[in-house]
């Protein structure tokens, strides 16, 4: 058991000498031994920790150190920390060693945060149950038959199985706030350009964001806003100021919440709705106005989003062409061979699946209907949120349309497992920010999540919310 719920907690009891941190560090370590079987982590930095740890305590004693200090992280094992394995979940990735560092880990090292390791994920972060991992699959802490989400689901589910403090995540179409939603943790991902993407293995550049999972609101928010920011290594972040989310939390501010029923229809479980009304009846509860808003475009969101980041992804996956990055195949009798073979062999089939079809319909007799048309459609979903966020501040709506499903239960349908970001991939097409909060269990026990969506760069009218209904739950 940990002594602390949140790093503000956590920090106290450093200073005034309670907790230690080699052993706070050997606990997390220790609880990674014992559910190995949940197959979180691809690299454990057993050894830096200790040290690192050692360092930062003496830090604390001499008040030199920064705010996430002893903060223990995992990264999702897209992003690049420099002399550190990153496969992205590939074998394409088996042998490759960055070079440098993803601005956002050097941002929580900057504040004397602890990387513990890097985290499973689905094959360059395709995939919602963790299941394309070419490293094994990913278990649901809280029932082990049962998939994680994806493709953070190692990130998400180190964070509910105290693995760690906090853990880094990537979401291009939910990808944080569905596996948030089926381990029961906090999962925020911020506006698009928000936080540096430098550093970051891309899949679908205008989609990709990277943020955080925790067991509290209050580590969320600790966590965004040292990441955070404008960086000029990366282009499309954004010059913006970084509200202080970890004060802003403790407000009481009311907010008008928009309620749709676009899409709700969607929401296959029972069990969904009736935790979405009843999240809708606490936020009343508490004072929040209700506003009935509609989205009339969102039915569309799957099929724009699928073919706009399989696009873009049949782009960026061009560089792994076994001449550059690790994987080299070595029965090839030519170059054209080379490349067909290299990425034959380093590839896994849904990957290839993308490729595939982000190179059709980016082909000369598909653009305009294809990829023109999402395009098109794109920009119609992020005016139908431009006029929502004119009358509210944010809007609920559920993470996903069931609870976890079982181990293998979509595997064989890749259409059905692509439904199951019905949700979620709307706020990527927009760029806006959103956070899954957990709201209870289905019947047989397994978590659910319950998702709020907020116009650009509000991300701390989310965390406000979010706090709201977590101190709710407490009285
Ligand atoms: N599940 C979605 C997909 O497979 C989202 C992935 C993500 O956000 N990285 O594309």
């Amino acid at each position: 058991m940990l002594p602390y719920k949140s790093h503000n907690e956590k920090i106290t009891l450093l200073k005034n000498g309670s907790l230690d941190l080699v052993e706070n560090v050997k606990y997390f370590l220790s609880e990674i031994e014992k559910r190995k079987s949940l197959n979180c982590f691809l690299e454990i930095f057993s050894d830096d920790v200790i040290q690192n740890a050692e360092i930062i305590s003496e830090k604390i004693k001499t008040g030199k150190a920064g705010k996430l200090a002893g903060m223990v992280i995992a990264v999702k094992d897209l992003l690049s920390i420099k002399g550190k394995r990153m496969t992205c979940g590939s074998k394409f990735l088996e042998n490759f060693y960055p070079i440098y560092t993803a601005t956002c880990v050097q941002r929580l090292l900057n504040e004397d945060a602890i990387i513990i390791g890097k985290t499973n994920l689905d094959e360059f972060a395709m995939g919602s149950s963790n299941e394309n991992s070419a490293y094994g699959i990913v278990r649901n802490p809280v029932n082990e038959a049962y998939v994680p989400g994806g493709s953070s689901g190692g990130s998400a589910a180190a964070v509910a199985a105290f693995q760690c403090d906090v853990a880094i995540g990537t979401d291009t179409g939910g990808s944080i706030r569905q596996p948030a939603a089926f381990c029961g943790v906090y999962g925020l991902k911020p506006t698009y350009g928000r936080v540096s993407r430098y550093g970051l293995t891309s899949f679908a550049s205008s989609f990709d964001t990277i943020g955080a999972f925790a067991r509290t609101t209050y580590d969320v928010a600790a966590l965004m806003e040292v990441i955070s920011g404008y960086d000029e290594m990366d282009s499309t972040s954004v010059k913006y100021d970084v509200d202080n989310y970890s004060e802003d939390i403790k407000s009481f501010k009311k907010f008008r919440i928009g309620v749709t029923s676009s899409l709700i229809h969607e929401a296959y479980s029972p069990e969904i709705k009736s935790k979405w009304i009843a999240t809708i009846e606490k936020l009343k509860l508490l004072g929040h106005e209700i506003v009935y808003i509609d989205l009339p475009h969102s039915e569309y969101s799957i099929a724009a989003y699928y073919i706009l980041t399989t696009a873009e992804a049949s782009s960026n996956l061009a560089r792994f062409d076994g001449a550059r990055y690790a994987k080299r195949s070595n029965e090839s009798k030519d170059l054209s061979e080379m490349y067909i073979n290299s990425r034959s062999e380093g590839f896994g089939a849904e990957v290839k699946r993308r490729i595939m079809l982000g190179t059709y319909v980016l082909s000369s007799g598909y653009y305009d209907a294809y990829y023109l048309k999402a395009q098109k459609v794109r920009r119609i979903i992020k005016n139908d949120f431009d006029k929502c966020f004119k009358q509210v501040d944010a809007i609920i709506i559920p993470t996903t349309p069931t609870p976890p499903f079982k181990i293998g239960e979509k595997t064989e349908n890749p259409l059905e497992m692509y439904l199951s970001d019905i949700f979620t991939t709307t706020a990527n097409l927009a760029g806006i920010p959103g956070i899954s909060i957990p709201v209870g269990h289905s019947e047989n026990g397994l978590p659910i999540g319950i998702q709020l969506l907020a116009d650009q760069f509000n991300e701390s009218t989310l965390l406000q919310l979010s706090r709201q209904l977590e101190m709710y739950n407490y009285l």
